[in-house]
């Protein structure tokens, strides 16, 4: 199989190949036509599998196809993360594969002064990289809301459990709009896990690799 199989637009193609990807790993062969056809999935994958293009480059796509304004104080895209350094590499990912799109991709993590990712959040965001504690102090700042999310991403479920993110990810589910198509990775899928999942998913395509 090669990207260009998958259906992919021309403009990551292109981004894909500038970095020197000629063929999709096996996540992201199971993964990326049904999420082009905006199934929800539920992966379980470790890092260094190719996950993050795997979720990664199906949205891009349909961002490709469906452009629209950027929501003020909201996003399109919000994927959760359980520590800032992988919120970090996710972003510069999607700005890597998205290159050819201008689509604007902001990261916000706790740990550093809230003031600027107010100001940023406040024009809205094609995607946003988060972790959940500080997503959450935004919302309750008024700064940003959920409210247009189309694609929601909780990446590394297992790493959010042992972190204590229960809580605010259950807040965080209420905030979502049910209209939605919502991805979710673990490295494990132990029963709570599982469970947590049952909540963001609705039908979900199953990938283990
Ligand atoms: P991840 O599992 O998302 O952390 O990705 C692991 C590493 O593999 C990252 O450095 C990616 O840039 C790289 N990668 C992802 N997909 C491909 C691919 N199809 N071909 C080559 N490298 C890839």
């Amino acid at each position: 199989t090669r990207f260009t199989d998958l259906g992919l637009a021309e403009p990551i193609i292109k981004a894909l190949a500038a970095k020197g990807y000629d063929k999709p790993t096996p996540i992201q062969v199971q993964s990326i036509p049904p999420l082009l056809e905006g199934r929800d999935l539920c992966g379980i994958a470790q890092t260094g599998t190719g996950k993050t293009a795997a979720f990664a480059l199906p949205s891009l796509d349909y961002f490709a196809r469906n452009p629209k304004p950027r929501p003020l104080g909201s996003c399109r895209m919000l994927v959760l993360s359980p520590t800032r350094e992988l919120a970090s590499q996710i972003a510069t990912s999607f700005r890597d594969y998205g290159h050819n799109l201008r689509l604007s991709v902001e990261v916000v993590f706790g740990g550093v002064p809230i003031g600027r990712q107010i100001s940023k959040l406040k024009a809205g965001a094609d995607i946003v990289v988060a972790t959940p504690g500080r997503l959450l102090d935004l919302i309750d700042q008024r700064a940003f809301h959920l409210r247009d999310v189309e694609i929601f991403v909780l990446d590394e479920a297992d790493q959010m459990m042992d972190l204590g993110f229960i809580v605010p990810l259950k807040r965080i589910d209420k905030l979502l709009p049910t209209k939605r198509q919502s991805l979710f990775f673990s490295a494990t899928m132990p029963k709570a896990i599982a469970e947590l999942g049952d909540r963001f998913l609705t039908d979900p395509i199953k990938v283990s690799v």
